[in-house]
């Protein structure tokens, strides 16, 4: 059914050709699945679904632990994943590999030196990874149901990803050209994150996630989650951090909510 799947979408993309028609059912998973979809602005609509349709076509979908990978997991998944690179495009995406898709939660083993020199190996379980070797493992079960408002799995992995494609993430994922432009993303991000640090180590309720606090990597996920899914609440609660994820993505979410009759 995979292959199946994969075999339809290249048959649907002459490889260059931008108007290749986007099937209905596709469309309304995304609707459904993918509220920010819902609002796009009809130019952007168009955009993403070309990107939807070459990321499936591009990306390989490898289901793991049994679980075989279905159009409607790879569309929602492209759906979300997308939406990163609404502007910049999927050149963004160049070092995305492949997507692994487990069930649910899933162990993920790891080698760590200790003091003494030994290698000692340990097991934890996740539902999300993201490597800098191109590679996106997804807990299916996280992806449809996220952990609560403002949470997405996906926009988060796919964040790290962005970040991670300079080499090691720092959250500085940035293109900007100009040094006044890196330096006001390297003050707002280093000032917010401090702050979230702060606010999370006294146990405040903040908009952004408080695993944000772990690192400015984390921290520039964690955002990415919050400016796509709740980009009003972040434009209000933190509009320099807003503005600043504005700038890095090239889209302003918080402008296509909330338009009369538009739902969200
Ligand atoms: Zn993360």
């Amino acid at each position: 059914m995979l292959r199946g799947a994969g075999q339809r979408a290249r048959s649907w993309l002459p490889l260059g050709s931008p108007e290749t028609e986007f099937p209905e059912e596709w469309r309304a998973c995304l609707h459904q699945h993918v509220p920010l979809c819902t609002v796009l602005p009809e130019g952007l609509r168009r955009s993403h679904e070309n990107l939807v349709l070459k990321f499936i076509a591009r990306k390989p979908f490898i289901g793991c632990a049994g679980l075989e990978v279905t159009e409607h997991m790879r569309v929602l998944i492209a759906g979300h994943a997308c939406l990163l690179v609404l502007a910049r495009g999927m050149s963004a995406y160049a070092q995305v590999r492949e997507i692994l898709v487990y069930p649910g939660e899933f162990v993920a083993r790891r080698a760590q030196v200790g003091s003494d020199g030994v290698v000692q190996e340990h097991a934890q379980v996740l539902r999300g990874e993201s490597s800098s070797l191109g590679q996106v493992v997804l807990s299916w079960a996280d992806v449809l149901s996220p952990a609560g408002l403002g949470h997405n799995l996906v926009v988060h992995e796919f964040a790290h990803q962005l970040d991670q494609a300079k080499g090691g993430a720092n959250g500085a994922p940035f293109t900007f050209a100009s040094t006044p432009q890196r330096q006001r993303w390297a003050a707002v991000m280093s000032r917010e994150f401090e702050q979230h640090r702060r606010n999370t180590a006294l146990g405040e309720q903040t908009l952004l996630a408080h695993y944000g606090a772990t690192s400015p990597a984390e921290f520039f996920a964690v955002c990415s989650e919050v400016f796509f899914e709740l980009p009003q609440a972040m434009r209000y609660v933190h509009p320099a951090l807003y503005t600043e994820l504005s700038r890095y993505y090239r889209l302003d979410p918080a402008a296509w909510v909330g338009a009369p009759g538009e739902r969200r």
